[in-house]
């Protein structure tokens, strides 16, 4: 079976300044997301080790290991490709109806996605997701990058409210990072996410 890889960035590293800083895009994804590949690749690796011997001991911190890594990796994932250096501006179609259906405007997601992230209590994610049961738009305030979540929402536009990903950039204003992501919000690739995540269906 595959690990899991490093996805290459859809960009330079300085693609995104001057909102988003290189030397923060390159250590953000070189580093932090490369770890959290690693991690889960590591994981997987001791599970089918544990399962091997018939040894399932240390399952309980092994799968907390596993969701905490692959979640970071598949976050990042899904990070990269929802900024652009093209971004800005606003959601289109029928992203854009369902965002008004949902939540009264763009205005009022643009609110409450900032207040989900900029809000988080030590280290998460700010998240805009399709939830297929009741098919809605919602707000996730993930904590980590495995907490707080609904189970079965699909991740469509996530903002990264980890130290890391501002601290060197804004200092301590994660205000001032949220407020310059959505000059890089790459709306076509919100809008596909939306359109694939539609066909998915929870109800019996
Ligand atoms: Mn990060």
């Amino acid at each position: 079976m595959a690990d899991y890889v490093l996805p290459d960035l859809p960009y330079d590293y300085s693609a995104l300044e001057p909102h988003y800083s290189g030397q923060v895009v390159e250590l953000h994804h070189d580093r932090h997301h490369a770890a959290y590949v690693a991690g889960a690749n590591a994981a997987l690796g001791q599970l089918a080790e544990a399962r091997e011997k018939g040894d399932l001991a240390g399952l309980v911190g092994l799968e907390k290991t596993l969701a905490f890594n692959l979640s970071g990796h598949v976050l990042h994932s899904i990070f990269w490709t929802n900024l652009s250096p093209d971004g800005g501006g606003h959601p289109e179609g029928e992203l854009a109806a369902a965002v008004e259906e949902h939540f009264g405007s763009f205005e009022a997601l643009q609110a409450q996605l900032g207040q989900a992230t900029v809000g988080v209590q030590g280290s998460g994610w700010g998240v805009l997701a399709y939830e297929p049961l009741g098919r809605r738009l919602i707000v996730e305030q993930v904590y980590d990058h495995q907490g707080n979540l609904g189970n079965g929402s699909v991740p469509l536009l996530v903002f990264d409210a980890w130290e890391h990903a501002y601290y060197l950039q804004y200092k301590n204003v994660r205000a001032d990072f949220v407020s310059a992501l959505w000059h890089l919000v790459n709306w076509p690739d919100v809008a596909r996410r939306f359109e694939a995540a539609r066909a998915l269906t929870l109800a019996p």
